[in-house]
C-alpha cells in the first residue's frame, strides 16, 4: 500500500521519462530527498510538466511506498518560482550551487527539517535581494555545512586550544579549522586568513547578513569553505556552477 499526502518541496533536478513522463527529484520537508515521476505531464493537456521546473517551491500530492525507489506524483502546485533567481546569473550561479549542494551530498530519505527551511529561507532572500547575492550564498554554506555535520570551530584554535578571539592573525587548515597565530606556521598547506576573514566567518554563523564585509573577502571564503568540503568529503569535487556561470 502507498502513503497518499501532500508534501512540500524544492525541485532540484527533472528528467524525461518516456514519452510522456517526468521523473523529479525534490528537496522535501518531510521525507528528505526523493525521486518521483509524474506521468502524463510531458502531455499538451497537462498542466504538471512546467510546474516542476528545476528550482521551483512546488507542493505535491505523493503516492509513497518506502520500499519503492521511485516515488508517484499525481498533482503539482506551485509556492514559488523564484522569477528573479531565473532572470540574473550571479542569482542563478548561487542559486544552482544550493541545489547541486542538496544533490551531491544530502543522503536520500536523510529528513532534516531544518536544512530545508534553511534552503527555502537562502533562494526566498536570493530572490528578493538587491546586492548581497554572494552574503546569502556564503551564509547558506556555512549553515549547510553546519548541518550536515562538519561544523567548522571558531571559538579555540584546532591546535592548540588558544582562544582565537585573543589572536590577531590566522592560517585555515582544511582538514581541520583554524589556527591561532601561535600555530599558523606549523603546516605548509594551511593557508594563512585575515582578521577580517575570521571576523567574517563568525559573522555568517549569525543571524545577520555581513553588509559591512568586502565582497573580495566573502568570495574568499566561499572559496575557502568550499575547499573545507572537498577535504572532508573526497567524492564530492566542488561546486560545478562555479565553473558555467
Ligand atoms: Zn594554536
Amino acid at each position: 500500500m502507498s502513503e497518499i499526502s501532500t508534501v512540500k518541496g524544492i525541485v532540484l533536478k527533472k528528467i524525461e521519462f518516456g514519452d510522456t513522463s517526468h521523473i523529479v527529484t525534490l528537496y522535501t520537508k518531510e521525507h528528505g530527498k526523493l525521486s518521483a515521476i509524474i506521468k502524463g505531464s510531458r502531455s499538451s493537456k497537462s498542466k504538471m510538466g512546467n510546474k516542476v521546473d528545476v528550482m521551483n517551491f512546488v507542493e505535491v500530492v505523493l503516492y509513497r511506498k518506502k520500499s519503492r525507489e521511485v516515488q508517484i506524483i499525481s498533482q503539482v502546485d506551485l509556492i514559488n518560482p523564484f522569477p528573479k533567481i531565473k532572470e540574473n546569473l550571479e542569482k542563478l550561479k548561487y542559486a544552482t550551487a544550493v541545489l547541486e549542494l542538496l544533490l551531491a551530498l544530502i543522503p536520500e530519505d536523510d529528513v532534516n527539517e531544518r536544512l530545508f527551511t534553511g534552503t527555502v529561507k537562502a533562494l526566498e532572500k536570493l530572490d528578493e535581494s538587491e546586492k548581497l547575492d554572494a552574503n546569502i550564498f556564503a551564509k547558506y554554506l556555512m549553515f549547510f555545512i553546519k548541518e550536515i555535520g562538519y561544523e567548522i570551530q571558531l571559538q579555540y584554535c584546532t591546535e592548540c586550544n588558544a582562544d582565537l578571539r585573543k589572536s590577531d592573525s590566522f592560517a585555515f587548515k582544511p582538514d581541520q579549522g583554524i589556527l591561532c597565530s601561535e600555530c599558523k606556521n606549523l603546516y605548509d598547506f594551511a593557508e594563512g586568513i585575515t582578521k577580517e576573514h575570521f571576523d567574517l566567518l563568525n559573522c555568517l554563523n549569525t543571524k545577520n547578513y555581513c553588509e559591512n564585509f568586502r565582497k573580495r573577502a566573502i568570495k574568499q571564503i566561499i572559496k575557502l569553505l568550499e575547499k573545507y568540503l572537498i577535504y572532508h568529503i573526497p567524492e564530492f569535487k566542488g561546486i560545478k556552477s562555479f565553473q558555467y556561470y
